[in-house]
């Protein structure tokens, strides 16, 4: 037990808590029971993580930065880097517009289960509505004015303003390429130690990740409403869950073509970032994980990975942007609407800025499917029939917006003549360290 590879353990971890949720469930008062003595577990993990992602970004981001010698570097790495992500994001739009029309999975719902969903969940999708409200009744360069904060401590006390974090720490690595080496090195030499010291907290933190999973998975069993309609939602769910394994498929085949390596050592090296983006539902709650396994078990170089992954966590979202192309055309379908092509290419470009605009964590995506069926005319109130099943697709296109994020970094640093070998062989190495 104590040698096998992390991956395994959290894996473990997972299958054990849906397991004791389960059998929890069958008890009467298990329900109470998980909910009061298990899942504050799950918080307290989660919390730990959310914890580390401001001081990693500030460190990581700070040193990447300031190692890159010159300005014209960093922002030919920039542009680099949101091309690729805007190019995989339109892909994923249009793999889920694919199946979707393929499949019809909207045509499997009868007016009756159309009916009793809506009127179901209406309640509970209210505050999506609300929140989507709020960010509609926005201006055109409200996102642009939102990157510049107007005080770096109010800023890095909430993890939602992460963007303006990264400005904070590409700004302030900026000032440090622009001096002279010798007023310089203090400050970089300061940042790389804690950026150290915050890489040995994230080993620590993983080391009780299968214990962590398991509470938070024993805890959604729990919560989680009745099986009977997640047959009602099955061809949906299907469409979602195999657009999002196909993404997965092309991101090995990119890796492999662009950087050699194996997709089996590519899957092997992310694994536990996967595992922990299904655990938790929030690639900002990952991204600590994602950076290590990045660095550290691909070989990618820190100046590239400290840039490119905390960027991608908020903007690079292909598989909340798939789910939003299926969930809005299976809507459609599902009222006897027929899309003609040009609001389904219009779909391609509102679930690809909606998915920049979603927040790195659990439910993002469904706020911002609201704006997606705005501007395709399809009724708001579908979004009842897609909320039963909503937490599980989350947590599958989390795993993908992570991977996703990792499979960019490799190739921007393979394009940069920045990936090397990695620094751990064997994927215990690091945490039997600690
Ligand atoms: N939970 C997703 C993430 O954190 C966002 C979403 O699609 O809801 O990446």
């Amino acid at each position: 037990m104590k040698n096998l590879a992390l991956h395994w353990k959290i894996l473990l971890g997972m299958v054990l808590g849906v397991a004791f949720g389960f059998l929890m469930v069958s008890f009467s008062g298990g329900k109470e029971v998980v909910l009061d003595w298990v899942k504050p577990f799950g918080t307290i993990f989660i919390n730990a993580l959310k914890l580390i992602a401001v001081p990693l970004i500030l460190g990581s981001l700070i040193s990447g930065v300031s190692d890159l010698k010159d300005i014209s570097k960093l922002s030919k790495m920039g542009g680099k880097t949101v091309l690729i992500y805007l190019m995989t994001t339109i892909l994923a739009v249009s793999i889920g517009l694919v199946l979707v029309n393929s499949i019809q999975p909207g045509d499997s719902i009868s007016e009756e289960t159309r009916t009793e969903l809506v009127s179901n969940y209406s309640q509970s999708t209210q505050k999506y509505k609300e929140e989507a409200a709020n960010q509609q009744n926005n201006g055109p360069l409200q996102a642009l004015v939102d990157l510049v904060p107007d005080n770096i401590i109010g800023a890095s006390s909430q993890n939602k303003n992460m963007l303006q974090v990264i400005f904070f720490a590409i700004f302030f690595g900026v000032g440090l390429i622009l001096l002279p080496e010798e007023k310089a090195k203090p400050v970089k030499d300061f940042f790389a130690s804690f950026n150290e010291v915050i890489l040995k907290m994230i080993d620590l933190i993983m080391l009780a990740a299968p214990y962590g999973v398991f509470a938070l998975l024993a805890a959604l069993i729990v919560e989680s409403p009745s099986a009977d309609l997640f047959k009602a939602l099955g061809w949906y769910a299907l469409t979602v869950v195999l657009g999002l394994s196909l993404m997965i498929v092309l991101y090995t085949i990119l890796v492999l073509i662009f950087t050699g390596k194996k997709p089996k050592e590519f899957l092997q090296g992310i694994s536990p970032a996967q595992l922990l983006a299904f655990s938790t539902s929030s690639s900002a709650a990952t991204l600590p994980v994602t950076m290590e396994r990045v660095h550290e078990h691909l070989g990618v170089d820190e100046e590239v990975s400290s840039f490119v992954l905390p960027i991608g966590a908020t903007i690079n979202m292909d598989g909340t942007s798939l789910y939003q192309a299926v969930a809005a055309v299976f809507i459609a379908q599902a009222f006897g609407m027929d899309l003609s092509l040009g609001v389904q290419l219009g779909i391609v470009a509102t679930a690809t800025l909606a998915s920049i605009g979603s927040a790195a964590v659990p439910g993002a995506g469904m706020v911002m499917l609201v704006i997606v069926l705005a501007q395709a005319g399809i009724p708001e109130a579908g979004l009842a029939l897609i909320f039963a099943v909503d937490r599980p697709l989350d947590m599958c296109r989390t795993v993908v917006n992570v991977t996703g994020d990792a499979t960019v970094s490799m190739l921007v640093a393979k394009s940069e003549g920045k990936l090397g070998t990695p620094k751990v062989h064997d994927w215990n190495d690091d945490y039997k360290k600690v």
